[in-house]
């Protein structure tokens, strides 16, 4: 799907952080309270990314993961923007920016995936 496209089936928010690596202001992402059981989906192009189980409140203010949900969800590139050395965290399908990863999560990985709830969408499992 080109940017174009994109922009249209989107939300603004959700493009100037997946396609312009922006940041959403902590504490305002529709997902971070999310508690129930499913799966969290790449906005832009729906590739499945992170599970509920591994989803933990970081006290940060943005959706946290200690792990991904498989090998196709998310890639990960050294970010050395604004002065800082970070692991840049996009959509292993589409690209699209999702957040950042840090080394200072919980047990068992000790990970922190901190990603931004606008590039993300929630299904929710059948009960
Ligand atoms: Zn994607």
């Amino acid at each position: 799907m080109n940017k174009e496209d994109l922009k249209g089936k989107i939300s603004k928010a959700s493009f100037i952080v997946t396609q312009e690596h922006g940041t959403e202001a902590p504490f305002s992402g529709e997902l971070l309270d999310t508690k129930e059981e499913g799966i969290f989906t790449c906005v832009c192009c729906g590739n499945e990314l992170f599970s509920s189980a591994t989803k933990y409140d970081s006290g940060t203010g943005w959706p946290s993961f200690w792990d991904v949900l498989n090998e196709n969800s998310v890639g990960e590139e050294i970010d050395k923007s604004h002065g800082m050395i970070r692991t840049e965290v996009h959509c292993q399908k589409c690209g699209a920016h999702l957040g950042h990863l840090f080394p200072d999560g919980p047990m068992p990985t000790g990970k922190r995936y901190c990603m931004n709830s606008v590039a993300m969408q929630f299904k929710q499992s059948d009960k």
